[in-house]
């Protein structure tokens, strides 16, 4: 396979008419990173990877991979490739000449495409039922071939949008080990679209975050989830509570509260159990909700009731303050 190489964004901007869905937006990424792109529906994950893949048009700014700008070149030219959300398979095509079209387009002969065709499905262990058609295969098993039809160019970036959302949660969660495993042996580029950030911490080497058409945060993906840099980040990534201390606002891990002899007085609002952890849920008298996530030998030493007073408390080195 190919080597991966540096994807650039620079300024990246897209217009529909007079809606900004993505404005000015600067990312680089480095070779051979998983790279997850997140954020709630509509804020302009797909636009992004769209541009980057040559499938719309940018309005302003550039895509640079490798060094140079692809950003007018058409989707073929460029080294990338994208696996869509719902596979796009052609269901008069068997699985392998699902796979080899590209390379019919590109007039490679038939032994040649059947080949390398037949090199991918064994990628991604499809071989068995290379001659089946698309609606004979499980949602699981298409998007294997999907993946295999995009990685027959040899792409040095792999774009995904929302490749693991058609599936029930149990293959989710198999598949994305799956796409894991076959970034690392590639060696490539892959840029995953979620609005999952559970997907995304366990895909992700690098996380970019966005919101209402810009990056709010973007970095090793330990980085973003434990040092959120705005609210949105904090609240978005989840585990973290947002409060308002002596007039700046601060972000406090869930898991960092614990109840002290002194602290901020605040009352249980709820109490749920969730396996090695408890989740209670809080209220500070200035009105601010406070979740704390204690192991469960923690909580069942000393048991808490909704309508408990209780006073929390934290490492000062803990907190982080927010971007106003
Ligand atoms: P996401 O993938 O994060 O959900 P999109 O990039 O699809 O977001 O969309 C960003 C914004 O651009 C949304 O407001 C969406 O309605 C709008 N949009 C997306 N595609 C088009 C289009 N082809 N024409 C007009 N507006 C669009
Ligand atoms: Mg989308």
């Amino acid at each position: 396979m190919t080597d991966g190489c540096d994807l650039e964004l620079i300024n990246l901007t897209k217009k529909y008419g007079d809606a900004l869905a993505v404005d000015q937006i600067n990312a680089r990424f480095d070779a051979g990173k998983y790279v997850c792109l997140l954020g709630p529906s509509g804020c302009g994950k797909s636009s992004t990877l769209r541009m980057i893949a040559g499938h719309e048009a940018v309005t302003g700014g550039s895509v640079v991979l490798d060094g140079f700008d692809v950003s007018h070149l058409p989707p073929a030219k460029r080294g990338t490739a994208m696996m869509f959300q719902n596979y796009a398979l052609f269901p008069h095509l068997t699985v392998r000449d699902n796979v080899a079209f590209s390379l019919r387009m590109k007039g490679e002969n038939k032994s040649s495409r059947h080949a390398i065709a037949n090199e991918l499905l064994e990628l991604v262990d499809m071989t068995a039922l290379a001659d089946r058609l698309p609606s004979q295969l499980s949602g699981g098993q298409q998007q294997r071939v999907a993946l295999a039809r995009a990685l027959v160019t040899k792409p040095k970036v792999l774009l995904l949008d929302e490749p693991l959302s058609a599936l029930d949660p149990f293959l989710r969660i198999r598949m994305r080990a799956e796409l894991k495993k076959l970034q690392r042996e590639l060696g490539i580029t892959f840029i995953h679209v979620t609005h999952g950030q559970d997907e995304a911490l366990a895909l992700g080497d690098e996380l970019v975050v966005m919101n209402n058409a810009v990056i709010e945060q973007s970095g090793p993906a330990r980085e973003v989830w434990s040092a959120p840099k705005t609210e949105f980040v904090a609240r978005f990534m989840g585990g973290h509570n947002v409060i308002t201390l002596g007039g700046t606002k601060v972000a406090l891990r869930a898991d960092d509260v614990t109840f002290g002899k002194t602290g901020l007085a605040a009352t249980i609002t709820s109490v749920e159990y969730q396996g090695n952890h408890v989740a209670l849920t809080t209220r500070t008298e200035a009105g601010d909700e406070v979740l704390a996530l204690l192991a469960d030998t923690t909580f069942f030493d000393t048991p808490k009731n909704p309508g408990d007073a209780v006073l929390l408390a934290w490492d000062e080195g803990r907190l982080h303050r927010l971007q106003a």
